[in-house]
């Protein structure tokens, strides 16, 4: 009797047990809410809302109105040789008034507002040696002058005159493929920059670029140089020179070499380089006599065996 009541007992907590179960066991969802795989979802929300390619033309709806590629500087002239603007309704205000520059001048305040380059870095022991070419009154002369500088591995700067281009072609080709730096140094040498019209001194220049052009045909760079003729310029040639894209470039080391008239021996001219030697000098030399094909050789080799060396403008 005992034993069966017991039993019933037991029955009676496992039924319990059992049915407590089934409501604490969360139902299985599965069937119900697993998406057919075969089923294909439409784009969601968030994807509808980005833009479609087909959207996204505003080109199409602005298309009026969208900035020309070129943005024209206000008061500008278009110059069609370089493909660049400038504004020559400021020239009038810039000072005509003549600056004469020599080795022992000092930089005025326009020179360092124009970036005009008389002499590089004071601290080290570089030397940039620069030619003014015109006429070549020495018959082979460049020709001596870039076979000593090719024997020292130096490297110079040449500023052309336009008429030695168009007598020389093949000397500037020449100075050209020995890898030295060409810049302008007016058409024909007279006049003075500073009496000219704005129009007559960019056209200037851009007639000394055109015989270089026909000198080196596909080698051809415009020039980025540029030495006013005898020292002398004004603040508007500066801004016109910089405006054009040239950097002028003076010096601070020279002597009387340019008179081909005057002959002096190579022992003039090497005192006279001798004597100018500075860190950062820039030279300008000639070579219408003798005198620096002469003196070079040795003014140079000294320099290399006292451990200088030799920059270009670049
Ligand atoms: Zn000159």
């Amino acid at each position: 009797m005992r034993k069966n009541t017991l039993l019933i007992l037991l029955i009676c907590a496992i039924t319990l047990l059992s049915s407590c179960d089934n409501t604490t066991v969360p139902p299985s969802f599965t069937d119900t809410v697993t998406p057919d795989i075969t089923v294909t979802l439409p784009p969601s929300e968030s994807e509808t809302d980005q833009p479609s390619q087909t959207q996204a033309e505003p080109s199409q709806t602005f298309e009026t109105i969208e900035p020309s590629p070129t943005v024209i500087p206000p008061n500008s002239t278009y110059i069609d040789y370089y493909d660049l603007y400038i504004d020559l309704t400021v020239t009038d205000e810039l000072s005509r008034e003549q600056i004469s520059w020599g080795e022992k001048s000092n930089k005025t305040e326009v020179m360092e507002k124009y970036n005009v380059r008389t002499s590089m870095d004071p601290e080290k022991k570089e030397i940039y040696l620069t030619f003014n070419l015109g006429y070549e009154h020495v018959r082979g002369n460049t020709e001596k002058l870039l076979e000593l500088l090719k024997q020292r591995d130096i490297l110079a700067t040449f500023f052309l005159v336009g008429e030695f281009i168009e007598i020389f072609p093949e000397k500037v080709k020449a100075i050209y493929d020995d890898g030295h730096t060409l810049g302008a140094h007016s058409y024909y040498h007279i006049p003075p920059s500073y009496t000219m019209t704005d129009e007559e001194y960019i056209d200037d220049f851009i007639k000394t670029e055109k015989l270089l052009e026909i000198a080196l045909k596909d080698d051809y760079e415009r020039m980025r140089y540029y030495r006013p003729i005898i020292g002398e310029f004004c603040e508007r040639d500066l801004y016109i020179a910089q405006s054009l894209g040239y950097t002028t470039v003076l010096f601070d080391a020279t002597y009387s070499d340019w008179n081909r008239t005057v002959i002096n021996g190579a022992e003039f001219a090497y005192n006279e380089l001798t004597q100018d030697v500075h860190e950062g000098a820039v030279y300008q030399l000639h070579i219408v006599t003798p005198d620096n094909i002469e003196a070079l050789p040795v003014f140079l080799d000294e320099l290399i065996n006292d451990g200088w060396t030799f920059k270009i403008f670049e």
